[in-house]
């Protein structure tokens, strides 16, 4: 079981401050219970304490787990400890970036800096608008197709591989008139089609694909050219957003929530390309025209500042370990060793989906003898390792294994399931 030094989750531990970038992952040694005498505003920081965890700690020193979840889910350490370390008082402003307006001096530096940052990291080109929205990507299922189409009887052209892109699907018809070129329903969404052998609308307005299915572990490695040039390609990366590197320019529009690899919930970023802009239906209610949040750099009104805090705090992280190239390794060297272990257990565990189109991000799996998935999961849990279970609509198991899971984690889940199966055979 994990310790915690809280009495209670409301306590709130009190240290000086000795830089304001945290460098080590540990909780520092300097941490002390009591409030010091002399506090100063300036140089404190404040470490909120939750309840113990009822677990036993993938990490001894800091009590934090191997959190295998689909979303909200793991972040860099360092960039939490890093928030930690400015929350009381950003930058010296005497407030935490939650207290402070979004018209700041500060606040604007941060939004710069991240989309600055997220630029660099996909190469995006000033033909694009970079956009910090609210309403998850759920609400980008209407948006797209609201600023798209600009009238309810165009066409849109949809590749379904799960379950998100059918909700994008069927959203779409309201606000315009979408065809499903390819569904894997039928196939329990384990495959991705052959490109050549899709029927597209030679006048489909756009063509939506959802580039990582979240619960299917369904991953497209190359994109579809819309047969028409003037079609636009459409893509929801919201789980595999910054985990690899992309061609932004073969898209007219990515949407992401962060959630998943770039940030905490609350915040959805889209990628438009410029000269789509501008064109929305009439009935598209003002948050959700691009151009209202193009034209007023996302400020239109209060944006999520915290969530867009962190999401440029991650971005800068990438930046710092080598950019997506370098990420994209790492994910494909711990994807790689979950894969194999599941392929290795002579079909003890099994993964549904085709090889070539297995997600690096969401693993799903399930067990043989499926009764015993209960226990794998609860096992799994009291060993650190959380968050195991498949999502509802499929079962079994699924492994969220996004840029911040550490190989250790991996390395640690293997290892638990190699003895697992030795100990139920
Ligand atoms: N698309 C994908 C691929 C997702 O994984 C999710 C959420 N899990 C969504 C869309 C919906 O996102 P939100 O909850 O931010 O609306």
């Amino acid at each position: 079981m994990a310790t915690s030094t809280a009495s209670s989750p409301n306590s709130l531990l009190f240290h000086q401050s000795s830089s304001r970038k945290s460098s080590s992952l540990a909780i520092p040694s300097s941490l002390r219970l009591s409030k010091p005498s002399s506090l100063s505003l300036r140089r404190i920081s404040c470490t909120a304490v939750t309840a113990p965890l009822s677990v036993s700690s993938s990490n001894a020193s800091t009590g934090r787990v191997f959190n295998f979840a689909a979303g909200p889910a793991i972040l860099p350490e360092s960039v939490i400890l890093e928030a930690q370390a400015e929350l009381f008082n950003y930058q010296g402003s005497g407030m935490s970036i939650m207290e402070m307006s979004h018209r700041s001096k500060e606040f604007d530096y941060v939004i710069k800096k991240a989309e600055s940052d997220l630029r660099s990291l996909l190469s995006i080109s000033d033909d694009y608008s970079v956009l910090f929205l609210q309403g998850g990507a759920t609400t980008q299922f209407a948006a797209v197709p609201l600023n798209l189409c600009a009238s309810p009887d165009s066409t849109a052209d949809f590749i379904v591989t799960g379950s998100w892109g059918d909700k994008a699907f069927k959203e779409a018809q309201k606000y315009c008139k979408p065809n499903l070129i390819w569904s894997g329903k039928a196939e329990k969404y384990t495959k991705i089609p052959s490109f050549d052998s899709l029927q597209q609308s030679p006048d489909a307005r756009y063509l939506h694909i959802c580039a990582n299915e979240t619960i299917h572990g369904v991953e497209f490695k190359d994109y579809p050219t819309p047969a028409n040039k003037d079609t636009i390609l459409v893509a929801d990366m919201s789980s595999n957003f910054c985990s690899k590197p992309v061609d932004v320019s073969r898209f007219g529009v990515i949407y992401a929530g962060a959630q998943k690899n770039v940030g905490p919930s609350g915040v959805t970023i889209v990628i438009v390309r410029k000269d789509l802009i501008g064109n929305a239906q009439p009935i598209t209610p003002v948050m959700l025209d691009y151009k209202t949040h193009a034209d007023t750099l996302s400020l239109y009104n209060t944006p999520p500042c915290f969530a867009i805090y962190i999401c440029g705090l991650v971005f800068a992280d990438l930046l710092k370990k080598g950019g997506l190239a370098e990420v994209e390794k790492n994910n494909a060297k711990k994807a790689g060793l979950l894969y194999d272990t599941i392929d290795a257990s002579g079909g003890y565990y099994v993964c549904p989906v085709e090889k070539s189109v297995r997600s690096l991000m969401n693993v799903p799996f399930t067990l043989r003898q499926s009764e015993l998935e209960k226990t794998f999961i609860a096992e799994a849990s009291k060993e650190g390792m959380v968050q195991l279970k498949g999502h509802r609509s499929v079962g079994g198991m699924r492994a969220s294994i996004y840029n911040a899971m550490p190989l250790a984690g991996l390395e640690k889940l293997v290892a638990f399931m190699k003895d697992f199966q030795a100990r139920n055979p």
